[in-house]
C-alpha cells in the first residue's frame, strides 16, 4: 500500500513542462549535495549555470530522513574517494603497460645482438 502512494506522489510530480525565463526552457533534472539534502533530485531552471536564471525550482523526489542524511554523504565521499583510487590505479596500470612493452622490446633487441654474435 505504502508503494502504492509513493507512486502516486511521483506522478503527480512529473517533469514540469517549462521553466519561467523570458524563453522559456524544459527545466533540467539535477541532483542536490547540500547538507540538508544529499542525493535529493529536483528540477531546475537550465539557465542557472549561464547567470540568465529564473526562480524556477521543484523537487523531485520526498524528503530524507534523518539516517539518510548521514548515509548517504557518506557513501558519496567513500564513492569518490574509490572513484580516485581507480583513476589512480588505471594511471599505474598505463605506466606498467609501456613499461612492459619497452622491457620485451629491450630483451628482443639484446637476443638479437647474442644471437648475431653467436653466428
Ligand atoms: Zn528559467
Amino acid at each position: 500500500m505504502k508503494g502504492t502512494s509513493s507512486s502516486s506522489a511521483s506522478l503527480r510530480r512529473r517533469a514540469p513542462c517549462m521553466c519561467y525565463c523570458p524563453s522559456p526552457a524544459k527545466p533540467i533534472l539535477v541532483v542536490s549535495w547540500m547538507k540538508n539534502n544529499p542525493g535529493k533530485r529536483f528540477y531546475g531552471c537550465p539557465n542557472y549555470w549561464v547567470g540568465r536564471k529564473c526562480k524556477f525550482f521543484q523537487w523531485l523526489d520526498d524528503e530524507i530522513c534523518a539516517r539518510g542524511k548521514v548515509l548517504i554523504p557518506e557513501q558519496r565521499q567513500t564513492i569518490l574517494r574509490l572513484e580516485d583510487e581507480v583513476s589512480t590505479y588505471k594511471k599505474r596500470e598505463k605506466c606498467l603497460t609501456v613499461s612492459l612493452i619497452l622491457a620485451l622490446v629491450l630483451c628482443e633487441i639484446c637476443l638479437c645482438v647474442i644471437l648475431a654474435l653467436l653466428d
